[in-house]
């Protein structure tokens, strides 16, 4: 993964396809990528700066009266560094074109409004990057391995996502979903040292240890989603993530490539420039 590189070469091993086993990801590997951590973040670093002007574009793009908008799902296991990918990639652009959501439990009235109701809010207008640290997506997992809803209920919502992320997308939205990938030794690690360090006690939750304990089922559920749900239009992309530098570098790959692909230029003047020029200078 050099400066040279196409971003659609580096990332392409990351996205899904039907038939892989998600048991087969090797959370610890960096494939694609010779150098370590430093090389990685000098890496992640110099692409900023064309990722800052895409995004730029894109934000203009929606100034002038453009529709088009990005919207980066995040999803993991606990730990899994949704938080960092948020801080230390989409940190990278200008925060004002930037809207950040998380996704708790849902509060009684959400539940009753229907699981999209609140995601539908939360999309992002024209010319802004929206991302969801965890989504939807929470309704064929947690709600599926804790039993929230019968069988029949849960299994239902992955034609209605793929329904509406049709839509979505179909109203001018690049959907990009990433699961990052981490392996049970490395939250174990994590979650170590979030007890060791009073600083991340806040960051420590009690009920992430029943997500822990039911790894196979969660793992179960993560398969379904990615095969059920990677479609043409809104594809998921498995990013090995016990390293943070990597998981971090192939995000920032994927959205590069993701922006490349809207192909947008700057927005042409809707004044005369020369009329502009001269009556700035007085004459
Ligand atoms: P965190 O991302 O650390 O703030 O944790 C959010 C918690 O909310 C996680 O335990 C999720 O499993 C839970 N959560 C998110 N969405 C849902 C949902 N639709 N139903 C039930 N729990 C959810
Ligand atoms: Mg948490």
């Amino acid at each position: 993964m050099t400066t040279t590189d196409r971003s659609d070469d580096v990332t392409s091993p990351f996205r899904w396809r039907r038939g892989r086993l998600l048991d087969d990801v090797d959370a610890g590997a960096t494939p694609g990528f010779e150098g370590g951590k430093k090389a990685g973040y000098a890496v992640l670093a110099e692409h900023g700066a064309e990722l800052s002007e895409l995004q730029e574009r894109l934000f203009a793009h929606g100034r002038t009266g453009g529709t088009r908008r990005l919207l980066l799902v995040l999803q993991g296991m606990d730990t899994a560094g949704k938080g960092g990918v948020v801080r230390h990639v989409v940190g990278m652009v200008d925060p004002q074109g930037v809207r950040c959501r998380g996704f708790g439990r849902p509060t009684a009235e959400e539940r009753d409004r229907g699981f999209l109701w609140r995601i539908r809010r939360a999309l992002p207008g024209p010319g802004l990057i929206g991302v969801f640290d965890r989504s939807h997506y929470e309704q064929v997992l947690v709600v599926r391995v804790d039993g929230l809803e019968p069988e029949a209920q849960w299994r239902a919502h992955y034609d209605e996502i793929n329904d509406f992320e049709a839509e979505v997308a179909a109203a001018g939205t690049t959907i990009v979903k990433v699961m990052l990938a981490l392996s049970p030794g490395e939250q174990l690690e994590r979650l170590t040292s979030r007890l060791d360090r009073p600083d991340k006690h806040w960051k420590y939750d009690p009920a992430d240890l029943h997500a822990r304990r039911q790894w196979e089922d969660y793992q179960a559920a993560y398969q379904e989603m990615l095969d059920r749900t990677s479609t043409d239009v809104a594809p998921w992309w498995v990013v090995p993530a016990d390293r943070k530098w990597f998981a971090r570098l192939v995000v920032g790959e994927i959205l590069l490539g993701a922006l490349r692909e809207m192909d947008l230029g700057w927005p042409p003047a809707d004044f005369d420039v020369a009329e502009q020029r001269r009556l700035l200078t007085g004459g």
